[in-house]
């Protein structure tokens, strides 16, 4: 059933001024049931999988999956844009002893303790 079919607010104004109390239960009924219809949450979840996957589609190209997959995930095709407007980032510098990342002003690997 379509959400404006049996709830808009409109029509729920008018039925809940109403001083019949069926008919407020009856449009308080359609709402609910629009609410709580499985298609719609159905919908709703791929959406926002959707929305999460392609932000960290763009996180991929930026070096910024988590990042971007947050901003996909929280603001949708919005936070897309925001993703693809922010400057790519750098990733960080390896030590050259260990291979694992590293701030770049640092002296020596947090990981190993070479000098760096
Ligand atoms: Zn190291």
């Amino acid at each position: 059933m379509a959400l404006s079919e049996n709830c808009d607010v409109t029509a729920l104004t008018q039925a809940l001024q109403s001083a019949d109390p069926d008919e407020q239960m009856q449009a308080l009924d359609a709402c609910l049931s629009a609410l709580t219809d499985p298609t719609l949450w159905y919908w709703l979840i791929g959406f926002t999988v959707v929305c999460a996957l392609v932000g960290a589609l763009i996180g991929k190209y930026k070096n910024a999956v988590v990042r971007d997959t947050l901003l996909g995930l929280a603001l949708g095709p919005i936070g897309w844009g925001i993703s693809l407007l922010l400057p790519k980032a750098t990733p960080k510098p390896l030590c050259r002893a260990c291979g694992k990342p590293v701030d770049a002003g640092d002296r020596h690997c947090r990981h190993c303790g070479a000098a760096l």
